[in-house]
């Protein structure tokens, strides 16, 4: 059995999986703030998925971290995870010292990626599109993780494609990120809901303007993160995952009309059959946290060989 803990920015999700990577246990806890904080609240989830599948850590194969930020995922090092208060932290063996089994650390994005894959049944290459609060992609190809040489691969939300849009946090002008990012259209749009995204969807099909207008630039957003990862990588499959892919069909729908337009204008994009290449991640299922899990397993793995 193995674990699988998805570090969020409130929650950490942490689930046990058993040999044919069912889930047999899943239990959240709060995430906390800084690196102390963070590794307690960490064992505390690893401790109670373990008991909650009525298993001995020291029984456990591997465990296997998904964390936002930059991870180096050899050393199980994670930086500039500015959302957890984690400057540089070595969550890797800290952990694995004090559960005494292998752990691996896994870029969040990269967690899910390897989830969905999962969870879809897919082979061959897929991309994850996560339109989260930020937009990010992973990659995977026959059942493994693809990072890049410096662990950017994906960084997708930060490629400008309105020279005429906002300024991004990063700098530059126009990220994808600040159509189709979550925490944009929920700025933009202002008020207080629990799901502001849902809330854009629902004023928009109720005809309010200024909705319609946020709806559409995240579908053309999202849309051109589609383009962008077939054309960049021909992934043969690309997976919408994140908050934002809670919508469902709804978004979906409109995303592959929109694939369908830029088509009209294109032979050669037409070519590429792009709305029959998206899928959306099945929903209810704590997809990061599957994937961390399967992501340790590589790694116990790796150290046997
Ligand atoms: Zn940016």
């Amino acid at each position: 059995m193995r674990l699988g803990l998805d570090i969020g920015g409130t929650k950490i999700d942490a689930v046990a999986l058993g040999d044919d990577a069912a889930v047999l246990a899943r239990v959240r806890v709060a995430t906390g703030f800084g690196p102390d904080a963070v590794v307690r609240n960490a064992l505390s989830a690893a401790l109670q998925a373990a008991e909650a599948a009525e298993v001995s850590v020291a029984a456990l194969t591997s465990v296997g971290i998904g964390i936002p930020g930059i991870v180096d995922a050899t050393a199980g090092v994670v930086r500039h995870a500015v959302n957890l208060g984690l400057g540089e932290l070595a969550l890797g063996p800290i952990l694995s010292e004090h559960l005494g089994v292998p752990v691996r650390v896994e870029n969040d994005v990269n967690a899910a990626s390897l989830g969905a894959f999962h969870l879809l049944g897919l082979a061959g290459s897929m991309a994850y599109l996560n339109l989260g609060t930020g937009v990010a992609a992973g990659f995977v190809n026959d059942g493994s993780v693809w990072r890049g040489a410096r662990g950017t691969a994906g960084e997708i939300g930060h490629i400008p494609i309105d020279p005429a849009g906002e300024r991004c946090a990063c700098g530059q002008i126009g990220c994808l990120e600040t159509l189709a990012g979550g925490g944009w259209v929920a700025r933009k749009w202002g008020g207080e809901a629990e799901l502001p995204v849902l809330e854009v969807f629902d004023a928009a099909d109720a005809g309010d303007e200024r909705a319609v207008a946020l709806r559409d630039e995240l579908v053309g957003g999202a849309a051109a993160a589609v383009r962008i990862l077939v054309l960049t990588a021909d992934v043969e499959t690309v997976v919408i995952g994140g908050g934002v892919s809670n919508i469902g069909a709804r978004l979906l729908d409109r995303v592959c009309a929109s694939l369908d337009e830029l088509a009209r204008g294109s032979q050669f994009l037409g070519s590429l059959e792009l709305p029959s290449r998206v899928r959306l991640v099945p929903p209810g299922q704590p997809v990061a946290a599957i994937g961390a899990a399967l992501a340790g397993v590589a790694e116990s793995e790796a150290i046997g060989a």
